[in-house]
C-alpha cells in the first residue's frame, strides 16, 4: 500500500515525466542509452546517391541487448500518434507531445512491427514498435542495426498520404538541414534534453 501511494504522489508530482524510448530496468537513467559510432546529433553526414551533404537530426541508438527479435521501443512520454510509415527501412512514428506545456514532436526511424496507428494515444509505457529482427536486418542491411531518434521543436511538415502509406501524414526535417541554424531551429539534441529533464 505505501509503495502505492508513493507512486500515485510521484506521478501527481511530475506529470510531465521523461523515460527514455528504449527497455531498461530503469527508464530515467539515460546512460543506459549508448549510440552508434556515427550517431550523435549535429554529425555532418556527406553526400549519397541522391542525398546532398545534411546535418544528422537525431541520435542513432543502439539495441539494449541481444534480442533480435522482439526489443521494444517506447514513446519517451504520453502523446498522440499523427503520421505512421511501414514500408521497409525507413519505417517510422511521429508523436506529437505537450510537455510541462510545451508541444513536441518525437520521431522513431527504422523501426519495425509496428503496433499502432495514427490518433492512437500512447504513454512511456506503450511499446509502440521494435528493433528490426535479424531477417530484417539481413534484408535491409545490417547499417540499420540502431533506431533513429528525434526531438524536433517545429510541427513536422504535412505531406500527402500514398497509396503505400495511407497514415502518412508528415514528415520530419531529416535530410533538409543544411546548416546549424537549421538544425537549431528544427530541432533538440536529444542527449542534451534528456539530461536536462530527467536527470534533474
Ligand atoms: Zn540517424
Amino acid at each position: 500500500m505505501t509503495n502505492f501511494f508513493l507512486i500515485l504522489i510521484i506521478t501527481i508530482l511530475l506529470p510531465g515525466q521523461i523515460s527514455i524510448p528504449i527497455g531498461s530496468s530503469n527508464r530515467q537513467d539515460t546512460s543506459k542509452i549508448h549510440l552508434t559510432k556515427i550517431g550523435h546529433f549535429g554529425l555532418v553526414r556527406k553526400a549519397r546517391t541522391n542525398v546532398p551533404e545534411h546535418y544528422h537530426t537525431g541520435i542513432d541508438i543502439k539495441r539494449p541487448n541481444d534480442n533480435y527479435e522482439s526489443e521494444p521501443i517506447f514513446p519517451i512520454a504520453k502523446g498522440i500518434v499523427i503520421s505512421k510509415r511501414t514500408d521497409g527501412p525507413f519505417a517510422n512514428l511521429i508523436i506529437e507531445h505537450e510537455i510541462n506545456g510545451i508541444k513536441l514532436w518525437t520521431l522513431y526511424e527504422h523501426i519495425a512491427g509496428v503496433k499502432v496507428n495514427v490518433t492512437d494515444i500512447v504513454n512511456s509505457k506503450t511499446p509502440i514498435a521494435r528493433f528490426m529482427n535479424k531477417k530484417e536486418l539481413d534484408r535491409f542491411g545490417w547499417q540499420f542495426d540502431h533506431f533513429h531518434f528525434e526531438l524536433i521543436k517545429v510541427k513536422p511538415s504535412k505531406i500527402k498520404p500514398s497509396n503505400k502509406n495511407p497514415e502518412r501524414f508528415y514528415n520530419s526535417y531529416s535530410l533538409t538541414c543544411y546548416c546549424i541554424n537549421d538544425l537549431n531551429k528544427y530541432y533538440f539534441d536529444p542527449i542534451e534534453y534528456f539530461n536536462y529533464n530527467i536527470n534533474k
